[in-house]
């Protein structure tokens, strides 16, 4: 690598859609890998192909960076509004390598319609061959192609790959070796005159002077081809990690239609940052202490020959437990303040809710929170009136103990603190000799509506007395 010693890596996502988790795993490694070793990670934007290209997509993909808290040294803002880290912005630079091509004889165009060239690949997988184009714009003579241009045919330019074995080194595979005679001449720009995926990725690659390219492993023949455009300019290749493909439950490569591919819904569901990011970056090797933060991912998460290569699996559970893991090490605070949005969209009245009430609720039960969205369900009671099953009412003989509950709420004093009113419940009910655990399970079901939860204490100290006895009489 004739990179110097500090490594430059990049993500390149295509705003295509939505950022998903492979994404994100990208992104992340790529992250991770440039503070190991003091370098400089870039963020660019592919959006040479304006058909696919959706335009708010970019925006969402960096806001989502930046909500991970995956920081970049150089990309779309760092430099100014017009750092040129989006390709559309690069056509030029594009343009000088392509020059380099012609000038040298590399490339040829074809003027074949992608239908014409889709009826080939079906012969030629008919035949049982690999489909792959047949080189007809080479066969072109001067005055066909003078001919077609006339005529205004379109075309595209062809690169004429090389007939030779090229190699790429893969940190955790190592030398991998391709024979080019299995691929077929790639196009390196579009009809409309833009250019492929292929020819401007590496172009910056290499005007970017990246040392290490990280991305999935259905990126390795794009790495082949790209291998043949390092050979034609003569230049030395970066070192490659093609990340595992990530899979469903049923071994099948993660798609839209699994729970947690698109980062937006694992936000939406409650799922923290730090969670996500840990959880991927542990995913697929073993760690003796699986919860890090950031800094420690940086010092214990390394891409080398032991890093998993083919597919890892997507373990929602896990993803569940490290989340989980994540909302206990939080403090109550941080998590309340989290966890406001999701209440406020289900329940208007949690606008009212002073920040004081949630941190109390979250300290009270945040063990029972997986999820941030879970606070819906688990804080449920302090935002609506309980509704008991009659079938629990039932279970703990309802119809027997209400005189005895009624005689409790007016001789107890509910302005007391909840330590006094909670001894003053034990107090009464022992001394009318009535079974505590009824009592209580028949009190909780009228100030939650539910037979398990927090204790009674902490429900007289979370709600306010009038809400208690308000709940008390509904029951009654
Ligand atoms: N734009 C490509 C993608 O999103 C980039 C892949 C890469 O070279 O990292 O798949």
């Amino acid at each position: 690598m004739a990179h110097g010693n500090a490594p430059r890596v990049r993500f390149a996502p295509s705003p295509t859609g939505t950022l998903h988790l492979g994404n994100v795993r990208a992104a992340l490694l790529n992250a991770l890998y440039a503070r190991q070793h003091n370098g400089t990670f870039i963020v660019r934007i592919e959006d040479t192909d304006a058909k696919r290209t959706v335009d708010p997509a970019a925006q969402a993909i960096l806001e989502h960076l930046a909500w991970l808290g995956i920081s970049y040294d150089e990309g779309p803002y760092v430099g100014g509004p017009h750092a040129p880290y989006y390709q559309s912005q690069r056509h030029a630079t594009y343009e000088h390598f392509f020059n380099v091509l012609y000038e040298k004889g590399y490339i040829y165009r074809c003027f074949e319609t992608p239908e014409e060239l889709e009826q080939k690949r079906a012969q030629q997988r008919a035949l049982g061959l690999p489909p792959r184009y047949g080189r007809e714009g080479l066969k072109l003579s001067e005055e066909e192609i003078a001919q077609k241009l006339a005529n205004k045919t379109p075309y595209v330019w062809r690169v004429k790959l090389p007939d030779t074995k090229i190699s790429i080194y893969d940190l955790a595979r190592g030398t991998i070796e391709f024979d080019l005679e299995h691929f077929g001449d790639f196009a390196i720009t579009r009809q409309d005159g833009s250019f492929t995926f292929l020819f401007a990725n590496f172009v910056d690659d290499y005007v970017m002077q990246i040392s290490h390219i990280f991305r999935g492993e259905d990126h390795l023949s794009n790495s082949a081809m790209q291998a043949a455009l390092y050979y034609l300019f003569n230049t030395e290749q970066p070192t490659f990690y093609h990340l595992p493909i990530i899979t469903n439950d049923s071994g099948k490569k993660l798609s839209k239609r699994d729970f947690g591919f698109s980062l937006q819904d694992l936000r939406e569901s409650g799922f923290l940052p730090e969670a996500i990011c840990n959880y991927l970056a542990i995913l697929g090797s073993s760690f003796e202490q699986e919860i890090m933060d950031f800094s420690e991912l940086i010092q214990h998460v390394h891409i080398n020959k032991h890093s998993p290569v083919g597919t890892i699996h997507y373990d929602v559970e896990k993803l569940r437990w490290v989340n989980q893991q994540w909302i206990q090490q939080l403090d109550a605070q941080d998590v309340a303040q989290r966890c406001r949005p999701f209440l406020e969209t289900v329940y208007p009245d949690a606008q009212q809710t002073s920040d004081d009430v949630l941190i109390d609720l979250v300290h009270t039960l945040q063990t029972d929170l997986v999820t941030l969205y879970d606070v819906v369900t688990v804080f449920a009671f302090y935002f609506t009136q309980p509704e008991p099953q009659q079938a629990w009412l039932d279970h703990f003989n309802i119809n027997e103990h209400r005189a005895f509950i009624e005689t409790l709420y007016t001789s107890i004093d509910w302005s007391g603190s909840p330590d006094a009113t909670f001894t003053a419940i034990k107090q009464t009910v022992k001394d009318a000799d009535k079974p505590m655990k009824s009592i209580l399970s028949l009190l909780r079901l009228a100030l939650t509506g539910q037979p398990q939860g927090p204790g009674i204490k902490q429900l007289l100290h979370l709600l306010p007395e009038d809400s208690v006895r308000n709940r008390i009489q509904q029951l009654l």
